[in-house]
């Protein structure tokens, strides 16, 4: 069984095989498939130069910049376990993800190098800390340059090629710890095995296709004479959806990935015509942020194949909104979490235009049930109660978190703490997080369902249902909404929205009604605790 496949080195070498096309594009910096090979194989023996062994974790620390997938495919076929850590933590939370990992080398950004330069001392196990993009010297002697090693972009096409280093990997060999968002409180490492990577990459294609073939239709059919397929990311490596559900696939796939220093919606609907972006999206409000740019209609965005999306909920009216702006498009909706190694549910085109408060069923090869939460009992079609999914994108467990893991994943079932339905043909309805859920007075209220009523109101950019404490009822919801640019609405009017179309218990006894954005975190989703303080 020695270098038995799938590992990521399996996805390497495929990517490999796309050769001179266009793999990573950032501004005018440009690398083949070829030239992104050769830097990971540089990178990857100058770790093991290093002393990096089989399960040492390796850190990156970085935002994304195409040297991201070299560190993260070279310590993969170093054999290290990969720790990607969220760019946007401060120093103290960048020291957990060294200390918590053990990390034995970071790769950082020299941003990110000023936030944690005074930590390291504090993190025992760090030998080595790679810095890019550094301009000046650097005086510390466990700190070198990444460009020492693998140069800049321009010049990774010339480097000598080297041997895929000889590590014994298996398929359930730990590949990557990768944090959760940290949205209902401290961030958790999921621990995933090269299995679960790889059939997270297996299952994108399929899942797609299924959308097609469930209904007795052809799916799209790649034209190998046709131009190259073009991924926008707008979602960050350093969560599984951007590494897993965009890197993987773009590189098996040989799609060119095209990479931006922060996401901004008039830089990236440029970046659409320019470089033929034939696949786009990432959370929802990146979809949103592209079809309400009062500029939109000075880009050719014609070239988008699939707008596709997930994370976090998106409205009803998104889909809609979507096939009626770029009718040639398909939009896509899917489900997933850190710990079943991104997309769990996913569907596109008719299946999703139909059922459009749907993410879709399970992902090949995949199952999914509804457990009632206080009995443990599954519960049937339709009826509400916690989604537990199952299947080969289900990691291990919490990297140094026993407790966690018992009470998370059992039997192979990961417990995930949304509240969902299936329908009677698989497709799952995400009802809200079990934590956002309100009890007012011993009535449920889905945030979800109050917060998709707002969004069906004009002037309603994005909106957010918070518990505001009460003391005989519990909680009563509160709702912070923002306006698309130039509409009007006003408190009560936003409140009769509600009230024509919801219960009366579910109206928001407030709305606030601000003209900044509502404070997300990296990965799109709102920051509900930062929204809780505006009411009290
Ligand atoms: P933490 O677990 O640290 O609190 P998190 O749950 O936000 O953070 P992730 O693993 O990034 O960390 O996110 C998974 C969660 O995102 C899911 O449990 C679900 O609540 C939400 N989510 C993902 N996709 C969707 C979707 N399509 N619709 C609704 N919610 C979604
Ligand atoms: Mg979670």
């Amino acid at each position: 069984w020695k270098n038995a496949p799938p590992t990521l080195r399996d996805v390497f070498l495929l990517g490999r095989g796309h050769g001179e096309r266009i793999f990573l594009t950032y501004d005018e910096e440009r690398a083949s498939f070829e030239a992104f090979a050769r830097a990971t194989l540089t990178f990857a023996h100058q770790l093991q130069a290093d002393g990096v062994r089989k399960g040492d974790r390796v850190a990156i620390v970085m935002r994304n910049l195409p040297e991201w997938p070299v560190v993260y495919f070279g310590a993969a076929l170093a054999g290290a376990i990969v720790t990607p850590l969220n760019a946007w933590w401060t120093g103290p939370e960048l020291e957990y993800g060294l200390t918590d990992s053990g990390a034995k080398v970071a790769i950082v950004d020299a941003e990110r190098l000023g936030r944690i330069e005074e930590h390291l001392p504090n993190c025992p196990d760090l030998r080595r800390v790679y810095v890019t993009r550094f301009g000046d010297e650097i005086a510390h002697p466990a700190i070198a340059p990444l460009e020492g090693v693998i140069g800049k972009v321009s010049g990774w096409a010339s480097l000598p090629d080297r041997p895929v280093p000889d590590v014994d990997l298996h398929p359930d060999d730990d590949a990557t710890i990768f944090y959760t968002s940290g949205t209902t409180g401290q961030p958790k490492g999921a621990l995933a095995t090269h299995r679960n990577i790889v059939s997270n990459i297996m299952a994108s294609g399929l899942s797609g296709a299924r959308s097609y073939l469930r209904r007795g239709e052809a799916p799209p059919q790649p034209d190998p004479t046709g131009p190259q397929k073009a991924t926008l990311l707008s979602v960050p490596f350093f969560h599984a959806t951007g590494c897993f559900a965009v890197l993987g696939p773009s590189l098996a796939g040989g799609a060119k990935l095209c990479l931006m220093r922060k996401f901004e919606a008039e830089l990236a609907m440029a970046m659409i015509e320019r470089e033929k972006i034939t696949s786009a999206g990432g959370v929802p409000t990146i979809a949103w942020q592209l079809l309400e740019h009062p500029e939109r209609h000075k880009y050719d965005l014609s070239s988008l194949e699939t707008v596709s999306y997930g994370g976090a909920p998106s409205a009803p009216e998104l889909v809609r909104k979507i096939k009626e702006t770029w009718p040639k498009s398909q939009p896509g909706n899917g489900w997933g979490m850190t710990e079943t190694s991104a997309t769990f549910t996913h569907h596109m085109a008719e299946d999703y235009l139909t059922r459009p408060d749907s993410c879709g069923p399970a992902v090949p090869v995949c199952d999914m049930k509804i457990v009632d939460v206080a009995t443990g009992r599954e519960l049937g079609v339709d009826e509400v109660g916690e989604l537990w999914g199952k299947g080969p994108n289900v990691v291990k467990g919490y990297w140094n978190k026993p407790e966690a893991t018992a009470q998370t994943f059992v039997d192979g079932w990961v417990k995930t703490g949304d509240l969902a339905r299936i329908d009677e043909e698989g497709f799952a309805f995400i009802i809200d997080r079990a934590k956002d859920m309100l009890i007012r007075g011993g009535e449920n209220i889905y945030c979800i369902e109050v917060e998709n009523c707002l969004y069906d109101h004009p002037a309603v950019m994005d909106a957010a249902i918070v518990g505001i404490p009460h003391k005989t009822l519990g909680e009563e919801p509160g709702a912070v909404v923002t306006l698309k640019p130039e509409a009007e609405a006003t408190e009560a009017e936003l409140r009769a929205h509600v009230a024509e179309h919801l219960a009366a218990f579910k109206v928001p006894v407030k709305v606030l009604i601000q003209r900044e954005t509502l404070p997300r975190n990296a990965n799109g989703k709102i920051m509900k605790n930062e929204l809780k303080k505006l009411f009290v």
